[in-house]
């Protein structure tokens, strides 16, 4: 490899904060950012599985702080980031990935799984985005990524809640994109297709044999196809690339 091909895609010098990062596509994301020289902040609930990952990351040389946090819980953010250490503190690229389902058919459908689902998925990309956006704007340079999905761009019954969260990010990133440019902030979204983690592992092996036929690519996704293009639009590289949805679902969607 030659040696600017070597220097592509680094992160030196920067830190990123990862939602979701216990596990999962987040945890990917994670290690893959911190490989590429980032600083990661690991962001979710489950503070024994960020430190775990925080120490596979110091491990392998990279950077690493956990952060317990609820996204949920949209009040208490900007608090939870006032705790990190200072060599944290400056967030360059952030990658609002936690999310969850509460699937029903809309007539099943309470309010309460309605709320929830808005409140994690979109609500706590909004309450992240604002908390880490005047450091952004100061230093003239980010990266707002969101991990939507293609169910926010095509539909699937039994998802409302989830889609509407996840096309609503779609929304939110492409007006952040329009706010922010004149700033040297990029604001994009990625949607994954069906990718394997806990949240596709519940499909039994005929609707997973019955998906695979629809998938162009003929295979469900893996997390690191995932964390490849998240790293893409952080890198200086992707610099003129805003307000775009990279779709990878291996032509699940086209
Ligand atoms: P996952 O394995 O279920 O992981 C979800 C992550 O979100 C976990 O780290 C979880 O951590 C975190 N999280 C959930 N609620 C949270 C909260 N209130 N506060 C902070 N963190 C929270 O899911 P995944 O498959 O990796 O999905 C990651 C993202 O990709 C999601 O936004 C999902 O919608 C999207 N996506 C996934 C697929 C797929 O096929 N898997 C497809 C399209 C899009 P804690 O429980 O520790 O808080």
């Amino acid at each position: 490899m030659s040696e600017r091909e070597d220097g592509m895609f680094r992160l030196d010098g920067k830190t990123a904060l990862v939602t979701g990062a216990s596990q999962g596509i987040g945890a990917a994301v994670a290690r893959l950012l911190a490989a590429r020289g980032a600083a990661v902040v690991l962001a979710a609930r489950s503070v024994d599985k960020l430190e775990s990952l925080a120490q596979e990351i110091v491990a392998a040389g990279g950077r690493a702080q956990p952060l317990a946090l609820d996204v949920g819980d949209a009040e208490s953010v900007e608090e939870r980031l006032a705790s990190l250490p200072e060599d944290f503190a400056d967030v360059d690229v952030l990658v609002n990935n936690a999310g969850i389902t509460a699937d029903n058919l809309l007539a099943r459908m309470s309010l309460e799984d309605w709320r929830r689902v808005l409140d994690v998925n979109l609500t706590g990309a909004f309450a992240l985005t604002k908390a880490v956006l005047r450091g952004m704007m100061r230093r003239r340079w980010g990266r707002i990524i969101a991990v939507s999905s293609v169910v926010g761009l095509m539909g699937n019954a039994g998802q409302a809640n989830y889609a509407a969260s996840k096309a609503g990010l779609v929304g939110f990133a492409k007006s952040l994109a329009r706010e922010l440019g004149s700033r040297s902030i990029t604001v994009n979204v990625v949607a994954p297709g069906y990718i394997q983690t806990a949240m596709t592992e519940e499909l039994g092996e005929k609707a997973r044999d019955e998906l695979t036929r629809s998938i162009a690519l003929r295979r469900l996704g893996t997390v690191d196809d995932v964390a490849g293009a998240v790293l893409y639009l952080a890198s200086e590289e992707a610099g003129y690339v805003t307000g775009s949805v990279v779709n990878v679902s291996g032509g699940l969607y086209i």
